[in-house]
């Protein structure tokens, strides 16, 4: 039997040239959030979606603005009574494209072997256009949507969200919701879709040895004084095991996830195309814990920058004092000043030589951890499995995604549904950036499927 949302489904897919030309549109826009002289391109682009919203048929469409900062498009329809409301956040900001190596033109998006090349085609343009895309469906064949619809866009995610909480403060109608659906992450494969549900938190700390008030003759004092530069890497090398990971701080995983994590498709060859790993070269070894594990789980630490001089600044000297600039990628559900603290102990205990040791904490945000539980995610994999021919799989994120951290900390009991338009292949942030076409009808069948399954819910 065919039902509303099927035919809803099909209206879609005969729609998908159509979908793909707005789509193409919206990314002639040098959104670019980090750079100023670009920020009129984030305000026309803002202004554009606001009156095509109007036009598809949404409600009390604007833009949002506060002073120092730059907009964010909201708009609803609330139509549905009795019906959940549903919060559809995205970003229409982009990352800059300076100084990369593209084949196409970043701002002039090509559809090439099923992948749409261009700037912000997944990260994150093609994951709210996907709403976009399942609204006109449902309105052109249904005349409404089965629940109540708000829709967020913010201007300000590639440069960390800086007032998104702001935004959240002053507009609090426009975040008012039941469920959450916040694009902009990724699936672990064309063909498998993702639900993020952790992100590792991020610290910047300094790593400082000392143990002259000079530099000093390395032909006459060496081997009578410890060296910085020497102890500096020693106790780089104590924070990591024989691979190069880091050693200490290193969490449970729940028999249960860990064991399910080894299904993610992240194997030897996906990390070796991914990373760009240079033949010869391969992953480092699992010792009995998945990859996926390894990078969404697990705390990592790597080195920034370091005083060690650099070439050209070399002398035959023993250098006074030494410093690194260390990130350390905080596990999920785990406090960074917990490893903080660890770390610290690692490094002041009994320094090599001798060196006086500091470390200190510069920044720390936060990790983050969720357990997706209830009808809404249910639902979810039932709408998934309608679209992609299988439920979503939990999968984390190793990096630190701001506006993830600040809606799971406000809205953390509302269930949210963490997906998006992008795959392995995507290149986010960097030149070539791509969307896989596929993937993104699939994302459109589904967030047809999910509206409907969602209204059914009495949340
Ligand atoms: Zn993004």
């Amino acid at each position: 039997m065919t039902t509303t949302a099927d035919q809803v489904a099909a209206r879609a897919k005969e729609r998908f040239d159509e979908t793909v030309a707005r789509l193409t549109e919206y990314l002639r826009y040098p959104a670019i959030s980090c750079e100023p002289e670009h920020a009129r391109d984030v305000k026309a682009l803002a202004e554009r979606i606001v009156d095509d919203l109007g036009a598809l048929g949404m409600s009390h469409c604007r833009t949002l603005e506060l002073d120092d900062a730059l907009p964010c498009v909201a708009a609803e329809r609330m139509n549905a009574p009795g019906k959940p409301t549903v919060l559809v956040y995205g970003h229409l900001d982009l990352q800059p494209v300076r100084d990369e190596p593209w084949d196409s033109p970043p701002h002039e998006a090509q559809a090439v072997d099923g992948r749409l090349y261009g700037r912000g085609s997944a990260d994150d343009m093609g994951g709210w256009v996907s709403h976009l895309a399942a609204m006109e469906a449902w309105l052109a064949v249904a005349g409404e949507l089965p629940v109540n619809l708000r829709l967020l866009i913010e201007g300000e995610e590639e440069i960390g969200s800086p007032n998104l909480l702001r935004y959240m403060e002053a507009y609090p109608e426009a975040f008012e919701a039941d469920v959450m659906i916040l694009t902009d992450c990724e699936n672990p494969s064309t063909d498998i879709p993702g639900l993020t549900v952790s992100l590792r938190g991020l610290m910047d700390l300094e790593l400082r040895c000392e143990s002259m008030a000079a530099d000093v003759h390395s032909g006459l004092w060496g081997n009578a004084i410890p060296d910085p530069a020497v102890a500096l890497m020693q106790l780089v090398a104590r924070l990591v095991d024989e691979d190069g990971r880091l050693a200490h701080g290193r969490v449970e995983v729940p028999a249960d996830w860990a064991k399910a994590s080894w299904d993610v498709p992240l194997g030897p060859e996906v990390v070796r195309g991914g990373a760009r790993l240079l033949e010869g070269v391969d992953p480092l070894p699992p010792r009995g814990r998945s990859t996926a594990e390894w990078i969404w789980r697990q705390p990592a630490v790597t080195v920034l920058s370091t005083t060690l001089p650099v070439p050209g600044r070399e002398k035959n000297a023993v250098r006074r004092k030494a410093s690194a600039r260390l990130s350390v990628r905080v596990a999920p559900g785990q406090k960074g000043e917990d490893l903080f603290a660890v770390l610290r102990d690692v490094v002041l205990t009994d320094p090599p030589g001798g060196v006086k040791v500091e470390l200190e904490l510069l920044q720390s945000g936060g990790s983050w951890l969720y357990e997706p539980k209830g009808p809404a995610f249910e639902a979810a994999d039932r709408a998934y499995e309608k679209a992609w021919g299988r439920p979503l799989i939990q999968i984390g994120v190793g990096g630190s995604i701001p506006f993830v951290a600040m809606f799971g900390e406000r809205f953390g009991d509302l269930p949210l549904i963490l997906n998006g338009v992008m795959d392995p292949k995507t290149g986010a942030h960097g030149p070539n950036e791509s969307m896989d076409l596929g993937v993104f009808e699939k994302a459109i069948v589904a967030n047809v499927h999910l509206y409907e399954e969602l209204a059914a819910l009495d949340l």
